[in-house]
């Protein structure tokens, strides 16, 4: 049974995305003319609607002959049947991009129908039509409901669409863990002779955004050869770029340019846009690091001029940075500002649609358990109701036990009610904080920076901005393994709290890159702070059990005196005084050094920070 399996139109490509994710690969191609004049030749509905429902995608045409032919023999079919239709209907609407036709009658589907399977189904699409439509809390939303009718499904075709899709909306919303098992599952229920391919393709997806794909060995290999087996060029595109920025990020870059241009011209035949501006941003970013401007330059572009209006993707945001990485280095600075003023920007909406999506998870997961326990406090209100016509018969003892009964009451509400309340506030926090180590995550600390820096501007009061970067943190995770590296970012976090002041704001804005704003604070006094945490910070070394490499951290520090009160520049040229920190043999703090930039420099343009 295919599914919403052959959506390249361009009119969404977080449609196609999703809808590529959520196909069973059984049905790739039309089917066989000869299969044709059979199925118009049906007249039996039940016939109709499963041939139908095998041509959606394969033959949209035929499908929607055959929908109409359904329609003039809706007397003649069963209820059951006439919700099938509907729901193939609603397919259909959505396949077009009529999501205003699709959404209601999805709903209604799944409101009403009788058929757990064909609920289930339009539980499917409806989740994928409202992920394209970025309405992500309700996406969500749906995919709970759905994900809680799964135990009743026995499909296996749904079945593994629903589970595809929650492994891909799982990890949209950057819960990797949570989109490994959903991934997982659906290798688990591929049956034999089905391809493993694009649950494989989600479970690589998941393994590479968390950072774990060194511990995975040849597991790649294994998913290229199952996509290229099975025919799927896109899939297989998609493998490869993973590999080829694991490479990247291991400092492989011509290993990843050497296998993503041994394969262009495949990818370039899929004409998919997502596969196809992944793969020219990471040829981009390695040509960058080995030195080729020119090339990098080459493919940034094409990144650009294929891109998708008005969308913000990572490859955008990467494609710009390297551009004016570009221009900057060929001393041309008024390209290098235009470049980075679109790189802000596609940085920020790309920033906002993942924060939207992590929001939207947290948010659906804070309901459920509000849910929870609502559900709880009111079964604690019936069994007590029970209980007082159990005893109202008795008199004597009524009013005593009426009164205990209603404190009973009252207190499970006020219970309920407190217990609310604190999960709403951990969700807030949730929304605030990085997950790894607590502190403020990197939205939030631009967010709240942008306004202290204002009001420090108002009232004339000094700040310094600080930005640190552990040194050779990769050589921790490759020696010691990722956990072991957690365990030291943990360290140095608590080394960093120490000795910050209770007004500092401290953030993550990177894997292993932190910020500090310190309010109310010149140079000389924020690089007596860094110096303190510095040295803290090589102190992990000997706290954190078992780690033989040593641990420390660059610093770099700006002050409003001489970089003004802009978060950007702010960052920009502590970024600065960091890269010359590193340059400088590392595990050392430098202060920008305004005399020495004028304009714009490699200081000037932050790298990842709004
Ligand atoms: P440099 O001194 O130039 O900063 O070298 P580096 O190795 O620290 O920098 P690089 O950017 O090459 O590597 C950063 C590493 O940080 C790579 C990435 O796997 C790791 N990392 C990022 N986030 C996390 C995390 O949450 N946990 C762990 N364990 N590692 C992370
Ligand atoms: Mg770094
Ligand atoms: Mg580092």
């Amino acid at each position: 049974m295919p599914w919403i399996d052959e959506l390249r139109s361009t009119w969404f490509v977080g449609w196609t995305f999703c809808a590529l994710v959520v196909g069973t690969g059984a049905v790739a191609a039309p089917l066989p003319s000869a299969l044709v004049p059979a199925v118009a030749a049906s007249t039996d509905p039940a016939q109709l609607l499963k041939q139908a429902d095998g041509l959606k995608s394969a033959n949209n045409a035929e499908f929607i002959g055959l929908l109409k032919r359904l329609d003039s023999l809706s007397p003649r079919l069963t209820q059951t049947q006439q919700t099938y239709l509907r729901y193939l209907e609603a397919w259909q609407a959505a396949y077009v991009g009529d999501f205003a036709t699709a959404i209601p009658q999805l709903n209604a589907i799944i409101d009403d129908s009788r058929d757990v399977t064909l609920r289930f189904r339009a539980g499917v699409t409806a989740v994928n039509v409202l992920a394209i439509a970025r309405r992500y809390e309700q996406a969500y939303a749906r995919l709970n409901q759905m994900l809680d009718l799964l135990p009743q499904v026995s499909d296996p075709d749904a079945r593994r669409q629903g589970l595809s899709i929650a492994a891909f909306l799982y990890n949209q919303a950057g819960q990797y863990d949570l989109g490994l098992s959903y991934a997982n599952k659906v290798l688990v229920e591929t049956p034999p002779g089905t391809s493993v391919c694009k649950g494989m393709q989600l479970k690589l997806e998941a393994l590479y955004r968390s950072g774990k794909l060194q511990t995975i060995g040849n597991e790649f290999q294994n998913g290229v050869d199952a996509c290229m087996q099975a025919g799927e060029p896109i899939f297989t595109g998609l493998i490869r770029t993973f590999i080829a920025k694991s490479d990247i990020a291991q400092g492989k870059y011509n290993d990843a340019i050497k296998l993503l241009q041994t394969n262009y011209d495949e990818v370039q035949r899929t004409h998919y846009p997502e596969v196809m501006e992944d793969v020219d941003s990471a040829l981009a970013k390695a040509s960058w690091e080995i030195g080729d401007s020119e090339q990098a330059q080459h493919y940034a572009q094409r990144v650009i001029d294929g891109g998708i209006k008005n969308e913000y993707t990572e490859p955008l945001v990467d494609a710009y940075e390297v551009l004016y990485r570009v221009a900057q280095k060929q001393g041309d600075y008024q390209a290098a500002l235009a470049y980075h003023e679109k790189y802000a920007v596609a940085d920020k909406g790309y920033l906002n649609d993942t924060t939207a999506r992590t929001l939207a998870y947290q948010m659906v997961k804070q309901q459920v358990q509000e849910k929870k326990l609502q559900v709880n406090a009111l079964n604690k209100q019936n069994q007590v109701l029970r209980l007082k016509q159990a005893v109202s018969a008795k008199t004597v003892e009524a009013s005593r036990l009426t009164l205990l009964l209603l404190l009973t009451v009252l207190g499970s509400i006020a219970v309920w009610a407190y217990r609310t309340k604190l999960s709403q506030l951990k969700f807030m926090q949730l929304s605030r904080r990085d997950g790894l180590t607590g502190i403020s995550n990197r939205h939030y600390f631009v967010d709240t920076a942008e306004i202290v820096l204002s009001l420090c501007k108002k009232s004339s009061q000094d700040a310094c901005v600080v930005v640190l970067d552990l040194d050779h943190f990769k050589a921790v995770n490759d020696a010691h393994g990722h956990a072991m590296g957690d365990l030291v970012l943990k360290c140095a976090v608590s080394a960093c709290e120490a000795h910050l002041r209770a007004h500092d704001l401290f953030g993550r804005i990177g894997g292993e890159e932190f910020a500090i704003l310190m309010p109310d604070c010149i140079a000389t006094t924020a690089r007596q702070i860094a110096e303190k945490v510095r040295n803290a910070i090589a102190e992990c070394h000997g706290n954190v059990d078992e780690l033989t490499l040593p641990v420390h951290a660059s610093f770099g520090i700006a002050a409003s005196r001489t970089s003004g009160y802009e978060l950007r520049q702010l960052l920009a040229h502590a970024d600065d005084a960091l890269y010359q920190a590193k340059r400088e043999g590392r595990n050392r703090v430098v202060v920008h050094d305004h005399t020495k930039t004028d304009g714009l420099t490699a200081g000037t343009v932050d790298r990842r920070r709004m």
